[in-house]
């Protein structure tokens, strides 16, 4: 049987997603489809649109490139906007952070990221060196690089045969766990098991540790306590370790600073950014790392990596639009201010739904999660699909949000609730009234108890 006959060709790949509106045109932080439907974007897309839709700059500044150039190979010509977004965004960076290799989006930041650390420790004589350790669960991209160290065995298991097996350790879900200890204790406690996996694994084969400072699709905007950035800071520098920082969600300022690792001075060796970057308007992401990594690098013939797309006029002209906007409107501070108000509201639902169990993220990369128990934590039953279910909910009334249940290693239904980082008090106003009116109607519809 034709399985996907009454759909549309370029989504025939999804067995399992709904056919969703055909989408207008977007405008700040709605999003309108053809039948005049109108929904706030309460999610940025993916965590994308981090300054809203069809800001007349961005268009402006991408009309005017378009006029001159939309394309010149990297490897015939340099180009303006990538040579002047290149320099601010080292600029932004915590100190010597001074180089930026641009591509096209998240998994080719990561896998950028990756290839590099590798090619640096063959330029400085590590031969030995190539595992990965990462965190479970963690989402780094789609290919088979960026899977190798991804953290999800529903997104991984089909191709493990072509992955490289990386070692990983357990996220710092602090929020989970039932003992006496402090968070912060609790967060050396996971730190610990980076050295740990370090010493089981043999020092001297570590290339590396990636790790989201602000999880994102895996964790749901989980922070660490302060204790555990610091740490495994130290634990990489004690075995000679590069730190990698995937802030493909995190980072372009959503939690209120342009990378999560400056909320605790951290100065990741490599770090990735994507997503809010150049905010939807054009596929642009970027790899940075600092001269002493890059020069024996050099010295040794290049980086033997690279996108044809990469660096591309027009994407970084759109890129060092949105720059422009973040800077210049301190959507930053906005991120921060609104986030921490909307995290306030998020957090006074607790009240009235016993069956949310945590809220937590920083700036605009927020996030609860679903409990069937609050004090255990235990997660709902799979069979309740309740991570489908709330988005569809608040879909009906024209609110977008983000969601996944994380199976295996621990369980449980997480919410992204990130709009773009222009949202006001009156978004969130309106995100508020509609995601009560979505959770009165799981709670119905699940038999989860509520209360006024
Ligand atoms: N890393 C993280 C932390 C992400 O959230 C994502 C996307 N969800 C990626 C990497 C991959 O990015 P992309 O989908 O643009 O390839």
């Amino acid at each position: 049987m034709d399985q996907t006959a009454d759909r549309p060709p370029s989504n025939l790949f999804y067995q399992s997603r709904a056919r969703r509106p055909l989408l207008d045109r977007a405008e700040g932080v709605y999003l309108w489809d053809v039948d005049g439907n109108r929904y706030l974007d309460g999610s940025s897309g993916a965590m994308v649109s981090n300054i809203g839709h069809s800001n007349p700059r961005v268009l402006a500044a991408m009309r005017d490139q378009m006029d001159k150039a939309t394309f010149g190979y990297r490897l015939h010509f340099e180009n303006a906007p990538a040579e002047t977004l290149a320099r601010r965004v080292a600029g932004l960076m915590p100190d010597g952070l001074d180089r930026v290799f641009f591509v096209s989006g998240g998994s080719e930041a990561v896998e950028s990221g990756l290839k590099f650390a590798r090619q640096w420790a063959v330029a400085t004589g590590q031969e030995s060196r190539w595992k990965v350790i990462s965190r479970y669960p963690s989402y780094h991209g789609s290919t088979l690089g960026a899977l190798a160290v991804t953290g999800m065995a529903l997104m991984t298991a089909p191709f493990s045969p072509m992955l490289r097996e990386m070692p990983r350790i357990p996220a710092p879900t602090c929020y989970l766990d039932r003992d006496p200890l402090s968070m912060d204790e609790r967060g050396l406690r996971y730190a610990e098991m980076l050295r740990q996996e370090i010493l089981r694994q043999g020092p001297e084969t570590v290339l590396g540790f990636i790790m989201e400072p602000v999880g994102g699709a895996s964790t749901g905007a989980l922070v660490a306590p302060d204790s555990y950035y610091a740490r495994i800071r130290e634990i990489c520098d004690e075995f000679g370790i590069l730190l990698i920082y995937d802030e493909v969600m995190s980072g372009a300022g959503r939690t209120g600073k342009f990378l999560a690792a400056e909320h605790w001075g951290i100065r990741p060796d490599i770090v990735v950014v994507s997503k809010g970057f150049a905010a939807g308007y054009a596929p642009l992401g970027a790899m940075i790392a600092g001269r002493a990594l890059v020069e024996p690098v050099l010295d040794h013939g290049g980086f033997i990596h690279g996108y044809t797309y990469a660096g591309n006029p027009l994407a970084c002209a759109a890129g060092l639009a949105v720059l422009d906007e973040i800077l210049e409107r301190d959507l930053m501070g906005n991120a921060a201010r609104i986030g921490d108000h909307l995290k306030a509201e998020l957090t006074g639902l607790m009240a009235r739904y016993p069956f949310i169990g945590d809220v937590r993220g920083k700036g605009l990369l927020l996030a609860f999660e679903l409990v069937s128990d609050r004090e255990t934590m235990a997660p709902l039953p799979v069979g309740d699909n309740a991570y489908i279910r709330l988005v569809e909910h608040a879909y009906e009334r024209g609110l977008i949000i983000y969601s996944r249940r994380t199976r295996g290693g621990r369980e449980g239904d997480h919410f992204l609730v990130c709009p773009p980082m222009i949202a006001t008090e009156d978004h969130v106003d309106e995100i508020m009234d509609k995601l009560t009116a979505s959770l009165d109607a799981l709670s119905d519809e699940l038999g989860l108890p509520k209360g006024n």
